[in-house]
Parts: structure tokens; C-alpha cells; sequence
């Protein structure tokens, strides 16, 4: 980092931190059992949420200067708020972190591949729907044409990095690009009607993970909702506003914002914790802004988890069964401390016919996915997932169940790296209680 650097940097710490809420840590030290860098770094005080928000102030007072160091620390946080519920000054770490990423971010000295990746991801890829279409449908054609059987056969696939190579295999089965295309924008409810909801599709749900899309949308039209699905919708903007990219996340929002704008609904429904916990904090994304600060409040107001509503209109009341299994549940970090979310998926678990409900040891720990960090932090993600896993096989658990996409793959990224691919399976929550109840109804799932 050369001295320009650093000045550009400090200033706009200066420019972008809340001081006040960096005043508001006391330094007491309680959040740092709850943070995994902390631990997992054999108890380092610059990879805790004490430490670095230690650097942040430190930065703003201008007491320390940016380094390499000070980006590392921040770089490493997982951004899992772990640190939230359990700190009793209530400081918001995740505001804390986003305000950090951007001032690093926009202000430090990037390669040009860097530059080049930020700005095919953030700006050309996520916030178009239709290319998230057209990418993820070519993984869907790599694995349906017999490509992906060649690249293994011929061990060309040892061509690609390690950890990349190991995510290829845990990937959904991606639809057809015309399947992605059709789905309807309004959808009525099967049971007799008791909620008329918003459905928030999202970017990756929509394409990769489109089978649990309709999952969800089945879900609620069995707990008696009528669903609007607005295609004016976008991506939530979550990565964007994770990865120092906060101007573009405020573009998102107002996109979605007015997507849903003149919709008479309850609540809008999200079905991935990441996605939900960002909605739900546009309010305090937009409080600068007067012509969207209202507007944005009432959308994050409306913003519920699948699993909230679910429970809400008693859908651990119905019949649904499936084979006798232990089952055990991981923890969304953004459901669980973002949206507060965390015994609604666990009762709608515990409710199914077959199911013997056991919880993890450290259940609500981060399991290292968190967004694209099992990419760019492979090497801490593992650690992370490897204490995961370690923990999931205390269970005996032939099914671990998750409600974020993020967590998914993660957790079947650590069931294939275990060995345990053939007597343990990882899935969304909505899958499987669809499946639950279509099996104790006799229904067959159409999407
Ligand atoms: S628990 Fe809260 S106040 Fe205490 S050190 Fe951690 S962030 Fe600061
Ligand atoms: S967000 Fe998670 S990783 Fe980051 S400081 Fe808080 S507990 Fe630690």
C-alpha cells in the first residue's frame, strides 16, 4: 500500500464508518466465544469483532494507519453476526463491516483481474436476471449434455483449482433456460385462503435452485396464500452490500422496492436467509435517502421467512411423514441473526411423522459459506466446516437440513469431503417438508 493509498483509505473510513455505533462497543469481550475467526485462529484478537472494530475506530481517530494487516482483519470476518445477539451494548457488527468493505473497497488499489472479476459479478452478471438465466443454464447444460461425465472420465477436471472442483460436484441440477422462463406472476392458493403474500424469487434461487423455488411456492399455496411473484424483481443485493460494493446494493433495492411498490400483500416471502436478512435491512440501507427511506420501511416491514409463515398459519399442525430418520438442523447465520429466526424451521422439522429431531452441538456457528468466502477464503471456510462437520456426525444424522442455498452447498461440500455422500443427505428446509407433505397427502409435486 503505497501512502496515496492509505490516505484515500483513512479518509474515507472517516467519511463512511457510524462512529457512533463504533463508540458503542465497550470492549467487555463477550462476543468473542461466538466468533469463529477468533476461534479458529487460536483466539487472535484481530480476527474477533472486537479487534476489528477496534481497527475501524482506530482508523477513523487516525491513531493507526491502513495496512495490509487492518484489510486482512476485515477481509476474514465472515460476516455471519454471530457477534450481534450476544453483545449486551447491541452494537450492529454487520453495519459496522459493510461501512468498512466499502471504504476498502472503493478506495484501494485493485489488479486489473480483480477489477475485471468485481465488475463482471457485481455489475454485469447479478443485477440481470436474464444473464443469470443464460450462465446458470449453461452449468445445467455442462451437466446434462455428458460434458461433465467427460471432464471426470478424462480427469480434465483436475485442470480446475481444488476447492472449485469440489463445489462443482455438490451443485444442484441446474433447469433448462426455458423452464426459468415460466414462471407465472400470480398464483392462487390450494387450501382454503388465509394470507394473500409477495414472493421474493431472488437471483440464484430463481435459476440454480429453481426446484426449491417452486417448492416454496407450493408450500404456501398448501398453507392457504395467494402469491404474487413480481418479474420487475432483482437480485437483494446482499453481495453486493457484503462485498464493499454499497452504492450498487442501494440500486438494488429500489429496484426491488418498487417491484413490490404497488402490491397489496401481507408479507413479502423470502426463502434464503442471506437474501432475507438483506430485504429486511433496506430500511437501514436507505435512511439517507428522503424520497426512499419510507418506502423502504414498509418493504422491510413486510419481509418473512417462509419458515415464519409457515408456522404462523400452523403448518406443524398438518400431516406430513416421511421414512424414519434422524435429522438434525444448521443454522442460517443471516436467518437466525438477522431476521431472528430460529425455532420456527426447527418446529416445522420436529413436526413430520418419522422425524427424530436432533440438535448439533453449535448448531447456530457459522458452517464458513457465507456468500462467496468458501471461494475467496477457502482456506478458513474448511477449517470452519470441518468443526461443522465434526459436529453434524455427532448427530448420526442421515439428513441435515438447511435454509439458505449458501449453507447447502456448503454442508454437501463437507458431506462429500467426509466420505458420507451415500448415508447422509443435505437439504433445503422447504424441499423437504414439501416433500413431507405431499407423502402424508399422496400428492405428486408439479411445478
Ligand atoms: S460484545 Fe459488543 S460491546 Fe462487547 S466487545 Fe463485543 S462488540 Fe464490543
Ligand atoms: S461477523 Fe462473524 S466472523 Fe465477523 S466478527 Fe462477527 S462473529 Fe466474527
Amino acid at each position: 500500500m503505497n501512502e496515496q493509498e492509505k490516505d484515500r483509505i483513512q479518509q474515507a473510513f472517516k467519511e463512511k464508518m457510524d462512529y457512533d455505533e463504533l463508540m458503542n462497543c465497550t470492549r467487555c469481550g463477550f462476543c468473542l466465544p461466538s466468533c469463529p475467526t477468533y476461534i479458529e485462529t487460536g483466539q487472535n484478537e484481530v480476527h474477533s469483532p472486537r479487534g476489528r472494530i477496534a481497527l475501524m475506530k482506530g482508523l477513523v481517530d487516525g491513531v493507526i494507519e491502513p495496512s495490509e494487516e487492518v484489510k486482512r482483519s476485515i477481509d476474514m470476518c465472515l460476516g455471519c453476526r454471530a457477534c450481534e445477539p450476544v453483545c449486551p451494548s447491541g452494537v450492529q457488527f454487520g453495519h459496522l463491516l459493510e461501512q468498512a468493505r466499502d471504504a476498502i473497497y472503493q478506495t484501494n488499489k485493485q489488479s486489473l483481474v480483480e477489477k475485471a472479476t468485481r465488475s463482471v459479478a457485481f455489475k454485469q452478471l447479478f443485477p440481470h436476471q436474464n444473464r443469470m438465466q443464460r450462465t446458470t443454464s449453461l452449468i445445467g447444460w455442462y451437466q446434462r449434455s455428458g460434458l461433465q461425465k467427460i471432464a471426470h472420465k478424462m480427469k480434465l477436471i483436475q485442470l480446475v483449482p481444488k476447492d472449485l472442483r469440489t463445489m462443482e460436484k455438490v451443485l444442484p441440477e441446474v433447469p433448462k433456460r426455458q423452464e426459468m422462463k415460466q414462471r407465472p406472476t400470480e398464483v392462487a392458493a390450494i387450501m382454503p385462503r388465509r394470507k394473500r403474500v409477495a414472493f421474493f424469487s431472488g437471483c440464484l434461487m430463481d435459476t440454480m435452485f429453481l426446484k426449491t423455488n417452486e417448492a416454496t411456492i407450493k408450500l404456501l399455496q398448501y398453507a392457504g396464500c395467494d402469491i404474487v411473484i413480481p418479474k420487475t424483481q432483482a437480485c437483494c443485493g446482499a453481495l453486493h452490500g457484503h462485498s464493499g460494493e454499497r452504492e450498487l446494493a442501494k440500486e438494488m433495492a429500489k429496484r426491488n422496492i418498487q417491484a413490490f411498490d404497488d402490491e397489496e400483500v401481507d408479507y413479502i416471502i423470502t426463502n434464503a436467509g442471506g437474501c432475507g436478512a438483506f430485504l429486511h435491512d433496506y430500511d437501514y440501507l436507505l435512511q439517507d435517502d428522503p424520497t426512499w427511506q419510507e418506502r423502504a420501511a414498509t418493504f422491510s416491514n413486510k419481509i418473512k421467512d417462509i419458515s415464519s409463515i409457515l408456522v404462523d398459519l400452523q403448518f406443524d399442525e398438518v400431516d406430513m411423514n416421511l421414512d424414519d430418520q434422524i435429522v438434525t438442523y444448521q443454522d442460517s447465520c443471516h436467518l437466525k441473526n438477522g431476521q431472528k429466526t430460529f425455532m420456527e424451521p426447527r418446529k416445522l422439522i420436529e413436526a413430520i411423522d418419522g422425524v427424530t429431531y436432533v440438535e448439533m452441538n453449535d448448531a447456530s456457528r457459522c458452517c464458513g459459506s457465507a456468500g462467496i468466502y468458501n471461494i475467496i477464503e477457502s482456506e478458513m471456510s474448511m477449517q470452519i466446516l470441518d468443526y461443522k462437520m465434526e459436529q453434524a456426525k455427532q448427530t448420526a444424522a442421515k439428513t441435515i437440513v438447511t435454509a439458505n442455498p449458501g449453507c447447502l452447498l456448503q454442508m454437501k461440500l463437507g458431506i462429500e469431503r467426509e466420505g458420507l455422500s451415500d448415508s447422509v443427505q443435505a437439504v433445503h428446509l422447504v424441499d423437504f417438508l414439501l416433500e413431507a407433505y405431499e407423502r402424508a397427502h399422496e400428492r405428486v409435486t408439479t411445478s
